[in-house]
C-alpha cells in the first residue's frame, strides 16, 4: 500500500544527522594521495557498523564496503578520499591546518571536495543499509586513494580488486563542482577529459655564455619547442575539437654565464577522444624530434609519460536511467546539462576493470546566492573558487545532503525493487 517512491522510502528510513559533523572532521584533516589512513579507518568503522561486508587496505589504503540484498544488479558507487598540498585559505571554522611532517611542512587542504565525495557515500551506505526492504541487489560501496595522482584506481584494480568484489552491472560516481550547491548536472558521452602529462628532457652541449658557438643551447631549443607546441592547438586540431596543450614547466640552467646541457619541459594535454589524443601526442613528438633537428642537438630528446588519466565517458543507457530518476526526485530544474568540463579523474579506471557501463555527475558545492551574484554580473570564473584552490569552501548545506540524496536515488534506479512493492 505503499506511495511513496522506494528512493523516497529508502532516504526517509535512516536518521543522518550526523553528517555534517562527519564532514568538517575530515576537512580539518585532510590527508594526501596514497596516505587517508585515517580517513580509510573512519569510513571503514562506519561501514561496519550498517552490516557491509568490509575489505580494507586494497590498493594502499582503499575501503570497499559491500552489501548484498537478494538477487538483482550490482551497483558500485564510488568515493575517492586523497586531498591536495595546499595551504587553505578559506577562513572557515573547520578550515584544514593539518600538515605532512617534512621539511618544510607541505601544507595540506581538501580543495577538491573529496571530504564531500566521502560523506556523502557513508550517507548513502547507510541509507541503503537501513532500508533493505525497498530495494534487492548488490551495492558496493567503494573509497579509493589517490584519485588527484591519478594511479589510486588502477592502484586497486591492480592489487586484485577483480578477486574482491563481484563484477558490477553500473558503476556511479560524483564530483563537486562550482555550480549552485543543491544543483546537480549529467551529461552523456565525455565529461571529462583525458589528460597526459609528457616531461620532455631536450639534450644540447654546453659552455660559456660568451661563447655560444662552442655550444648547442638546449634553453634555445626549448624555446622553440613552447612557441611552436602552440600551433598543435591552432593549426591541426580541427576548430570544433576540444583539446588542451599546455606547457607548466620550463627548466635549464643555475647562472647568467653558463650555458647549460639539458633543458626539461613538462607540458599537460587535455583531450576527448582517442584519435585526437593520439593526433596530439603524435604532433608533439614530431615538433619535438624536429627542433631538436633543426638545431643541431647531440641526442634525441627523451620522453617520459606520467599523471595520465583516461577519458570520462558516460553510458548513454545508464545517464538516461540515472538522470530521469534524479530529475523525477530532485525537480527537473536541479539537473542541468553537464556539458564538458577540461577536468580529469581516473574513475573510469573502475568500470573498465570490469567493462562495466558508468555515469558520473556533478553535484553543485557553491553558496547558491554567491553563485547567483557572480552569475549575474557574469563573473563566476573570477569570484567563485574552483576546485584546488585554496578559498575552494563547498558549503555543507545544502550540498552533502543533495549528494547523498543523488546516490541513493541513482542506486535504486539501477538496483532491482524490493519485495515490498
Ligand atoms: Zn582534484
Ligand atoms: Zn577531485
Amino acid at each position: 500500500m505503499a506511495t511513496e517512491s522506494p528512493a523516497q522510502a529508502v532516504l526517509d528510513g535512516g536518521d543522518t544527522g550526523w553528517l555534517e559533523e562527519f564532514y568538517r572532521d575530515l576537512h580539518r584533516h585532510p590527508e594526501l594521495s596514497h596516505q587517508e589512513h585515517r580517513t580509510a579507518s573512519k569510513v571503514a568503522e562506519r561501514l561496519g557498523e550498517w552490516g557491509f561486508e568490509k575489505h580494507t587496505g586494497v590498493g594502499g589504503t582503499g575501503v570497499i564496503g559491500l552489501l548484498r540484498n537478494g538477487s538483482g544488479p550490482t551497483v558500485l558507487l564510488r568515493a575517492d578520499m586523497d586531498a591536495l598540498p595546499v595551504r587553505e585559505a578559506t577562513g572557515l571554522p573547520y578550515a584544514s591546518t593539518a600538515t605532512t611532517g617534512g621539511d618544510p611542512p607541505t601544507p595540506v587542504m581538501h580543495a577538491c571536495g573529496h571530504d564531500v565525495h566521502v560523506t556523502c557515500l557513508l550517507g548513502a551506505a547507510q541509507l541503503l543499509a537501513e532500508g533493505t526492504g525497498h530495494w534487492s541487489g548488490t551495492v558496493i560501496a567503494l573509497f579509493q586513494p589517490a584519485e588527484e595522482t591519478a594511479d589510486g584506481a588502477r592502484g586497486m584494480v591492480e592489487d586484485g580488486l577483480r578477486s574482491v568484489i563481484p563484477a558490477p552491472d553500473v558503476a556511479l560516481a560524483q564530483h563537486v563542482l562550482p555550480l549552485p550547491a543543491g544543483r546537480l548536472a549529467t551529461g552523456s558521452g565525455p565529461v571529462l577529459a583525458a589528460a597526459d602529462s609528457v616531461r620532455i628532457t631536450v639534450h644540447g652541449s654546453g659552455g660559456h655564455g660568451s661563447m655560444p658557438h662552442t655550444t648547442i643551447d638546449p634553453v634555445v631549443v626549448a624555446a622553440m619547442i613552447v612557441v611552436r607546441l602552440q600551433t598543435v592547438v591552432a593549426r591541426e586540431v580541427p576548430p570544433g575539437e576540444q583539446v588542451v596543450l599546455t606547457v607548466g614547466s620550463v627548466q635549464a640552467g643555475t647562472k647568467s654565464n653558463v650555458i647549460p646541457d639539458t633543458a626539461v619541459l613538462e607540458l599537460n594535454i587535455r583531450t576527448y577522444g582517442e584519435q585526437i589524443r593520439t593526433q596530439v601526442l603524435d604532433a608533439i613528438d614530431r615538433i619535438v624530434r624536429a627542433e631538436c633537428a633543426a638545431s643541431r642537438c647531440p641526442k634525441e630528446p627523451e620522453f617520459e609519460m606520467f599523471a595520465r588519466f583516461p577519458l570520462t565517458e558516460n553510458d548513454h543507457d545508464v545517464t538516461e536511467r540515472v538522470t530521469g530518476a534524479l530529475r523525477e526526485h530532485f525537480g527537473a530544474d536541479q539537473v542541468g546539462d553537464m556539458g564538458r568540463w577540461s577536468a580529469s579523474e581516473d574513475f573510469g579506471e573502475l568500470p573498465a576493470a570490469f567493462d562495466a557501463p558508468s555515469t558520473f555527475w556533478a553535484l553543485g558545492g557553491i553558496d547558491p546566492d554567491l553563485f547567483e551574484r557572480a552569475a549575474r554580473e557574469g563573473r563566476v570564473a573570477q569570484d567563485v573558487p574552483g576546485n584546488h584552490s585554496a578559498k575552494f569552501a563547498p558549503v555543507p548545506q545544502p550540498t552533502l545532503d543533495a549528494g547523498t540524496r543523488a546516490l541513493v536515488v541513482a542506486a535504486l534506479a539501477c538496483l532491482s525493487a524490493g519485495a515490498d512493492r
